[in-house]
């Protein structure tokens, strides 16, 4: 998609759990190559709100679209097919494969659901080429010098952005992170600013749940702020952190 046109758009998305409404009728849009965060207290709705993306929950009304199709109807595999990427909040990689292994895996997330089931499933004819993919993937994030080393002996930094590296060789979008800086040091977060800035240089969506402030004041281009399952604030970081009801939602309670 071109840079600034449409890519993901949530209208009224609504999720219950039996009473309880954990995403509030929640509405935002996403433009191809912008960073956008996803914030708020715990139990806000945040981690919900990306299950609704991704397909891992069904909505319970409203509708969410990606590139003009609808996806609230759609399985996860089928979501990831048409270009949402993601990662997960506890890191998923095969410690004892090496880098270029696991990134090589992640073109078969397309796929399969799993990174075990894509495992099982990497067939000989493609493995040279999946090899080329994950190659090229990690050389642009910065990590093409750590292609044979085994995944579990790199920095929990350094597997982040690996795990990043693994979602893009599928080719996606739009990615979506979840709580891609928690656990990093300093100069590790700032490595991963680096990274998802380029990447948003280059034209990427990103959209990113996260609980460090300082991380996602400095990197995102606009804020949703949810509290209690509903939308609080939205705007610019700088506009969102003055604004007297999300101080109050953090600070007040
Ligand atoms: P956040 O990620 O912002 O911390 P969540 O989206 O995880 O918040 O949760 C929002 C609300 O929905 C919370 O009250 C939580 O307890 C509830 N919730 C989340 N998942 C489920 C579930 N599978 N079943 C019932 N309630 C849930
Ligand atoms: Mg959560």
């Amino acid at each position: 998609p071109e840079k600034g046109s449409l890519v993901l758009e949530l209208d009224a998305a609504r999720k219950e759990f039996g009473g309880l409404v954990a995403v509030n009728d929640i509405s935002f849009t996403l433009r191809a190559g912008e960073i956008m965060g996803l914030i708020g207290p715990n139990g806000a709705g945040k981690s919900t709100t990306f299950n609704l993306i991704s397909g891992v929950l069904p909505t319970t009304s409203g509708t969410i679209s990606f590139l003009g199709k609808r996806l609230d109807k759609l399985l996860p595999r089928d979501i990831a097919k048409l270009g949402v990427g993601r990662t997960f909040q506890h890191v998923q990689l095969l410690p004892t494969m090496t880098v270029i292994e696991n990134v090589a895996l992640g073109a078969h997330l397309r796929r399969h659901v799993g990174v075990a089931a894509a495992a099982l499933h990497l067939e000989r004819k493609d493995e040279a080429e999946l090899l080329h993919e994950a190659a090229k993937q990690l050389q642009r994030v910065g990590l093409g010098e750590y292609l044979y080393e085994q995944a579990g002996n790199l920095a929990l930094g350094q597997q982040r952005i690996i795990e990043i590296a693994r979602a893009l060789a599928a080719d996606p979008v739009l990615l979506l992170l979840d709580e891609p800086a928690a656990g990093l040091r300093y100069k590790e977060k700032q490595q991963l600013a680096q990274v998802l800035r380029q990447l948003s240089d280059e034209g990427m969506s990103i959209l990113l749940v996260e609980h460090d402030m300082d991380f996602v004041m400095n990197l995102t281009d606009h804020l949703v702020v949810m509290d209690f399952g509903t939308k609080l604030a939205e705007g610019k970081p700088d506009e969102v952190q003055k604004n007297p009801k999300v101080l109050e939602a953090y600070l007040g309670g």
